[in-house]
């Protein structure tokens, strides 16, 4: 039975723990364990907050000398099993973001989110490789491997890290980069499963605009959008990253009238060429439909969430996603059928996401690789209809198994167990990261998220 960690008479901290920690039951609890999914179900014996470095080591070193297991959240956009016990590292106070300018980087702490990352690196010029929503983590972000909008352009997020502050399961303190090869190929792609970052040092492009935006185009034109999308993304330059969504859009008054309460395809669409290229790019979309909204031109890459609009209110939700070696027109059917207008289908966003490119080359840990497309299914969920939900993912993500070739640890969803989370890997990958573990974490005492 692991040891249930509680508040001693004594005070916090005389358990290392120190006075901000938050104990089950007391009444500071629920807003210590909250983040973006209000679904999750977190309920360690303890959130710790740290500020620095050696808080995280203090906190790691205290978990291995009983046990414990440790987990970590920055934002809680990466929800992806319940939490039942131990300690809850919360590095959401570690925003801290260093840039060099000479050597085009971004040191970010442990709870740093991509939008620090744009205030910071903007003003020189600089960018980091955001996502779908600068309020993502940078760290769990680039420990996934980082599907990034600019992918195709650039590779995913992992293949930028160069050094990191690392505090394995055995306490150890460790400072990798290049000269520690085995540990940064774990970082690149590997998730949590060799411990926790207190800080990530990550090669930054120099970009300062795109082309881009998003579509909304009516639920009656999904069909032939889709089948369009499908013929027109693989003829796309590497330049040019893209997406297409199905959205089923809430009747929240806070979103325009023609989209509110609606059935809507999206296509997401960033270039870094110049705007009469990307126009040119778009055209073939543009001609399938008249679109409710036409919003792809200019922007400063500060604005890139523009892009894909994704909702920045906490939520209940859980999610699923598969990796594609392919999107051809029979997948654009088959998707079209199982999500589509006149589908059964509920839940709010199926998106289809182009790779390829630069996304091919690199050396991490990360999955995915030689993929060329990446599905990603979200449903919302109140309490007690997590099966439900999860059943409608695998419904939707089975009408494209055909074409899949894997999945990806980032958007991919809870994985209930080990053997769930280590076929997010190749099985070489696996053993690489269980090696490791035993090594640097021989109690096996970090289980933040998938665990291989
Ligand atoms: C709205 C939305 C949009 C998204 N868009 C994209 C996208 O475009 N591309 C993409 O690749 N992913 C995307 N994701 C997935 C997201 O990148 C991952 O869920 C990521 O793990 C979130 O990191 P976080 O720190 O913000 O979340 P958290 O929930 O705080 O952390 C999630 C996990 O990250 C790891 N982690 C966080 N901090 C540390 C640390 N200091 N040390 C070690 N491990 C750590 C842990 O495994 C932790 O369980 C999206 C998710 C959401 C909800």
């Amino acid at each position: 039975m692991p040891t249930t960690i509680k508040r001693n008479s004594a005070g916090a901290e005389s358990n290392d723990l120190g006075a901000g920690a938050v104990y089950r039951n007391e009444p500071e609890f629920a807003a210590a364990v909250a983040g973006f999914n209000t679904a999750a179900s977190m309920q360690p014996d303890v959130v710790v907050p740290v500020w620095s470095t050696g808080d995280i080591r203090r906190v790691v070193e205290y978990a291995a000398g009983i046990g414990a297991p440790v987990t970590v959240q920055a934002t809680g956009h990466g929800y992806t099993y319940p939490v039942s016990s131990g300690i809850l590292i919360d590095t959401s106070g570690m925003r801290g973001v260093d840039i060099d300018v000479q050597a085009g980087t971004a040191t970010v702490q442990a709870g740093a989110r991509w939008s620090d990352v744009h205030a910071a690196a903007g003003r020189h010029g600089l960018a980091g490789l955001v996502g779908s929503s600068s309020d993502i983590g940078v760290v769990g972000f680039c420990l996934g491997g980082g599907f990034p909008i600019l992918g195709r352009t650039y590779g995913f997020a992992s293949d930028r890290i160069l050094a990191a502050e690392l505090v394995t399961g055995d306490g150890v303190l460790h400072h990798v980069d290049s000269r520690e090869p085995e540990l940064l190929w774990a970082l690149q792609g590997g998730k949590a499963n060799v411990g926790i970052v207190a800080s990530l040092t990550i090669e930054l492009v120099h970009l300062h605009r795109v082309f881009g935006g998003g579509i909304f185009f009516p639920g009656e034109s999904a069909a032939a959008v889709v089948h369009e999308f499908a013929r027109w993304a693989p003829t796309l330059p590497v330049e040019a990253g893209t997406s297409i969504a199905l959205l089923r859009l809430p009747a929240d008054p806070s979103i325009p009238e023609p989209l509110r309460g609606q059935f809507v395809v999206h296509l997401r669409f960033a270039f870094t060429g110049p705007a009469e290229d990307g126009d040119e790019l778009v055209a073939p979309m543009r001609a399938v439909s008249p679109a409710i909204f036409d919003q792809v031109g200019d922007m400063p890459y500060a604005d890139i969430d523009a892009v894909h609009s994704d909702p920045r209110d906490a939520m209940p939700y859980t999610e699923g996603g598969v990796l594609l070696g392919a999107f051809p027109e029979e997948a654009a059917t088959a998707l079209i059928e199982a999500a589509g207008p006149d589908s059964d289908a509920t839940l709010p966003l199926v998106e289809v996401r182009l790779m390829g490119g630069a996304y091919g080359v690199g050396t991490g840990a990360v999955n995915g690789r030689g993929s060329e497309f990446f599905a990603s299914v979200v449903a919302l969920i109140g309490g007690t209809q997590l099966p439900e939900a999860r059943d409608e993912i695998d419904r939707i993500i089975g009408a494209l198994r055909p074409w899949a070739t894997g999945s990806a640890v980032n958007l991919n969803g809870p994985a209930a167990t080990r053997s769930e989370s280590a076929a997010l890997w190749s099985p070489d990958t696996v053993r690489r990261l269980s090696e490791l573990r035993r090594v640097h974490d021989p109690a096996g005492i970090i289980r933040a998220g998938h665990t291989v």
